[in-house]
């Protein structure tokens, strides 16, 4: 027989988030995650608790085409951060999970030794969910994992598409893992995408490979000089590393230490969490509106009917969309 778990009040989820423990953080996770708006009006009832004691990590986004090394690099990275002490949450951001169905990231086992390490917390990108909805559980999730005493959050993503701009839009720092002796349209790596970085680390700098790594950091640096200066107002460093062999990770820490402490003196670190506020509450009013769009009744009996209207060109599809708009706000 299965045990039905007990539903649980916003105070009993913000106090165990609060003490730091783990199960709530999922249990709460899960609710986010949740289609059912019950669940979600939970969730945001939870948020009002613990908002006040978020905000006290540093939060990184790592990028990197697939194959790069992201996990090999997370979960090295991850573990000499734990080493130290430091409490590690990792979220990942997966649009592919929508498209297949299946996720490249879930397909292997990954992260494995971080994911059983007592300091660490890995949680993967929920599946079947598009991306505005993996964007805006996953900005909700850092908070979470902020609350329960979590120090750095590494927000991964793969390097495809809109999803390195969402998870810009939601870290402090923006790592861009680069491999050497790929073009850069081999590596699908986007200019916008550079622009975004706070630091380009070629990754694999190791073996027979070392030499082409740090060529490649020279003339990575250098066709950075042709870029607009950074918002963070400092300039933006290429480092090679190897995460196979754990090298350069010290480095890139400092790096990203370096920077916090800059930025918060020079008022951008700041000013980034600010307008990320800003467009996550832009963000959650589309997406709430789009919800309650689609679940009004009236709107959800009309719907079927419309789209085949629009569908054979009866009426224009401009036009029915505006029809259905105006039924809701009439409602
Ligand atoms: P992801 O798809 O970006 O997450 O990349 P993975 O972490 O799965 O790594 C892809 C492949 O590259 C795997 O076979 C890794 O073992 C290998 N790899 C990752 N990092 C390094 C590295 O620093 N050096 C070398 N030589 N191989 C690496």
């Amino acid at each position: 027989m299965r045990r039905k778990i007990q539903r649980l009040t916003p105070e009993d989820y913000a106090k165990g988030i609060l003490q730091g423990n783990r199960y709530m953080l999922s249990r709460a996770i899960t609710l986010i995650e949740s289609k059912r708006s019950q669940d979600q009006d939970l969730a945001y009832q939870v948020f009002e608790k613990i908002l006040p004691y978020t905000g006290n990590s540093v939060r990184i986004g790592i990028t990197g085409v697939p194959g790069v090394g992201k996990s090999s690099f997370i979960e090295s990275f991850g573990k000499m951060l734990t080493n130290k002490g430091l409490k590690v949450a990792v979220l990942a951001i997966d649009p592919s999970s929508q498209r297949t169905g299946g996720s490249i990231m879930g397909d292997k086992t990954r992260m494995e030794s971080l994911s059983n390490d007592p300091l660490a917390y890995v949680r993967p990108s929920p599946a079947g969910a598009a991306l505005g909805g993996v964007a805006r559980m996953t900005s909700e999730c850092i908070l979470l994992c902020e609350a329960t005493g979590f120090e750095v959050i590494i927000v991964e993503t793969v390097g495809v598409g809109q999803s390195e701009i969402e998870v810009r839009n939601m870290t402090d720092f923006f790592l861009l893992l680069m491999l050497a002796g790929a073009g850069d349209e081999l590596q699908g790596i986007k200019k916008g995408i550079m622009e975004n970085a706070d630091l380009l680390a070629i990754n694999k700098a190791d073996g027979d490979n070392q030499m082409k790594a740090r060529q490649a950091r020279v003339v990575y640096q250098k066709a950075l000089h042709w870029f607009p200066l950074s918002d963070s107002g400092l300039p933006v460093k290429v480092v090679t590393c190897s995460a196979l062999e754990n090298r350069g990770l010290e480095n890139i820490f400092k790096v990203i230490q370096n920077f916090k402490e800059k930025t918060q003196e020079n008022g951008r670190f700041q000013a980034r969490r600010q307008s990320q506020n800003t467009y996550r509450m832009h963000r959650t009013i589309k997406a709430e509106l789009e919800r309650r769009f689609y679940e009004h009744p009236e709107i959800r009996q009309a719907l079927t009917e419309k789209e085949q209207q629009a569908q054979v060109g009866e009426l224009h599809a401009v036009n029915v969309a505006r029809e259905l708009l105006n039924l809701y706000e009439q409602k």
